[in-house]
């Protein structure tokens, strides 16, 4: 029998959750942006009319972007004491309301926390949580899930997926540009102080692709709500953490006496996939790598709103009588990353840096784990300060891919 939840009993479960001592992490709005935040209050939690995708992941619940890994401490007779944070006190968390390519992010994450060394600060949290996703039923310009091989309904790392209930207002489809995705505030009213630059996808014209993102968006007058409303859910249990969260609280649901019609955006794949790893494979150097990093500040805010980079960095912190391990969120974008003690930095360059980051999350990734480290949510090209834009670049790379090596071809 199909289970239902209304968008006022999802807000009820998620007080049943609270009042129970679970920590319970939902969209919610701060000073216009939505983000993933442990909620305080159920007043907090988005209804998931309000939001395509939240501003960045929710990898941080899992990998903290700073967590302290060992404490030391020397007593009188400089005997070293060491003290490693009490796992088993995390606290169960509930992820109420993510949408699937973040949910997707995990079975990726899971791979590189636990291929040769099982992290236990990752996969203590991820025994301790359970993924609830909500299908999307719009989607925004950015998105791109389909092109990597997923889908607004996709199950991976979701333990229960909820699909909204048709109610006879058809696909809601795409939403005008980004939708709340950018900040609202942009000081500049969204503008590109650069003026037109060069598209890399044609290589002439002005960058009107650029600018529509850099444009203030039109639904961020009404916070980008849609016009539907609070919707209805149809839940399905996909793992056990799941089955037993439906069960403790079935009577928030109600029984369908069928599967009811849901509403999944269509989004259609913007480019082949498959092309991009051979072009890869042979142009290790090539052209086009300076042609996009020239551009790249090295910042990192790709890296840290997406779901599945996991670079870290260890710093000690102390003095010769107690101090600590720290173990911070790093990026293969900074120009530090992969400095040596000597000084020397095999990555000197940022169109090497950038070269890096494409490779690791489309070929070496691939290559070791059979997954691609990326899910198409599209918050990299979204947050890049200068615009670049890794779904323009794979898919110039997907229509490359036949080019010969070492060459730009526009
Ligand atoms: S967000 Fe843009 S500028 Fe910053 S490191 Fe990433 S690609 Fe470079
Ligand atoms: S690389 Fe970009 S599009 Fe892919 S998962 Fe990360 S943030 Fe999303």
């Amino acid at each position: 029998m199909a289970q239902v939840i209304t968008q006022e009993n999802l807000v009820q479960l998620a007080g049943k959750l609270l009042a129970a001592g679970k920590r319970v992490i939902a969209p919610v709005r701060i000073d216009g942006q939505v983000c993933y935040q442990a909620l305080f209050f159920t007043g907090e939690m988005l209804p998931e009319s309000e939001y395509v995708l939240p501003r960045a992941s929710f990898k941080e619940f899992f990998f903290p972007r700073t967590e302290c890994v060992l404490r030391y401490q020397y007593d009188e007779k400089n005997q070293a004491r060491l003290e490693e944070p009490a796992l088993d006190s995390l606290p169960e968390q509930v992820i109420l309301g993510c949408r699937p390519c973040d949910a997707a992010s995990l079975p990726i994450l899971d791979q590189v926390f636990g291929w040769d060394y099982k992290d236990p600060f990752y996969f203590k949290r991820r025994e301790k949580t359970t993924v609830v996703t909500i299908a999307c039923s719009r989607h925004d310009e950015q998105c791109y899930c389909t092109s990597i091989g997923y889908a607004p309904d996709h199950k991976a790392g979701s333990d229960v997926l909820l699909k909204r209930i048709a109610d006879g207002s058809g696909n809601a489809g795409i939403l005008p540009a980004p939708d709340g995705r950018r900040d609202a505030g942009h000081p500049n009213g969204g503008q590109d102080a650069r003026g037109p630059g060069k598209n890399l996808a044609s290589g002439e014209g002005t960058d009107t692709n650029l600018r529509s993102k850099l444009a203030v968006c039109p639904g961020l007058s009404n916070g980008g709500q849609d016009a539907r409303g609070p919707g209805k859910y149809l839940a399905e249990a996909l793992t056990e953490k799941g089955q037993a969260l439906l069960a403790a609280h079935k009577n928030l649901f109600e029984e369908a006496p069928a599967a009811p019609a849901v509403q999944v955006t269509k989004l259609e794949a913007a480019f082949d996939v498959e092309k991009v790893k051979p072009w890869l494979d042979g142009h290790f150097e090539d052209a086009m790598w300076l042609e996009i990093a020239s551009k790249c500040l090295g910042c990192g805010a790709c890296a840290f709103g997406c779901p599945t980079c996991h670079c870290f960095d260890i710093v000690d912190e102390g003095d010769l009588k107690s101090g600590r391990r720290l173990k911070n969120w790093d990026t293969c974008s900074s120009c530090l990353f992969t400095v040596h003690g000597s000084g020397h930095n095999p990555r000197a360059s940022q169109e090497q840096r950038y070269r890096q980051r494409v490779l690791h999350k489309f070929k070496y990734y691939l290559e070791k784990f059979k997954l691609r480290a990326c899910t198409g949510c599209g918050r990299c090209s979204v947050r890049c300060p200068v615009g670049l834009d890794l779904h323009e670049v794979l898919r110039t790379i997907a229509g490359r891919s036949d080019g010969p090596s070492g060459t730009v071809r526009n």
